[in-house]
């Protein structure tokens, strides 16, 4: 049955009061409650993390280490996407586990979501040499196992993290600063989609982290993270 939605606490709704930042209401009620993963969609999920974990469609997997598949609650609520794996993922198979990662934490964590309640995945399963931006081909050679994930997870809210995933997954070329603050919708079933700064990007600029606090107020504000208490598996892999 449902566990209590969580929401923030006194100590953060007063520094939200003292920034300005009126204090939000949630236009969606969480769509699923926890449960277990059922047999046929673990299947999906052996077989696909199965098929990425092999793959060699583009060059990248000549350079890679590890695929970097994904990780996380596979029944979430919200579903993280970032760029590609980096050095650190790319050594340990999950994504988002570097400095940028730790920051991504962080700025979950402050606005009261833990890591382990979201599913996190990238655009790319494999890291780019020396950090490249992926190239257009290898974004189509890996969207479809990004899809899958998505069509497995069932997201309520996805959260584009940098331009690279914003634009790869709304298809456009517009600026990051102007696809931040509203909530945009991604693929036939309109999953509400909020992006925000690259954490690497907020390491370099830490003078935006302001922004990026809206646009994790704004996804909160969507669709509320499921609970942590769920006995749902957790997949590992990506960045
Ligand atoms: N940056 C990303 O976009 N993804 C990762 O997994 C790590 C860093």
């Amino acid at each position: 049955m449902a566990n209590p939605i969580p929401v923030l606490t006194g100590q953060q709704l007063a520094a939200l009061d003292a920034m300005g930042i009126a204090v939000w209401t949630r236009r969606h009620a969480p769509e699923r409650e926890p449960e277990l993963v059922d047999g046929q969609v673990q299947a999906d999920w052996e077989k696909l993390e199965r098929e990425a974990l092999a793959c060699t469609k583009c060059a990248l997997h000549t350079t890679r280490t590890r695929v970097v598949f994904g990780v996380g609650r596979r029944n979430a609520s919200w579903m993280v996407i970032g760029e590609a794996p980096g050095a650190d993922e790319d050594r340990q198979g999950e994504p988002f586990v570097g400095r940028a990662g730790q920051l991504l934490n962080e700025m979950l964590r402050a606005a009261g979501v833990a890591r382990e309640q979201v599913y996190i995945a990238n655009i790319l399963k494999c890291r780019p040499p020396e950090n490249r931006d992926p190239k257009p081909s290898e974004s189509e050679s890996c969207e479809g196992y990004l899809q899958r994930q998505i069509a497995l997870v069932r997201p309520g809210l996805l959260l584009a993290v940098g331009r690279i995933a914003a634009q790869s997954l709304l298809r456009v070329d517009t600026p990051i600063g102007q696809l931040r603050g509203r909530v945009h919708q991604y693929g036939p079933a309109g999953t509400p989609l909020v992006v925000t700064y690259h954490p690497a990007y907020l390491l370099r600029s830490p003078g935006q982290k302001r922004k990026s606090w809206d646009d994790l107020c704004l996804a909160r504000a969507t669709v509320a993270p499921l609970p942590t208490t769920s006995p749902v598996s957790a997949g590992k892999d990506e960045r």
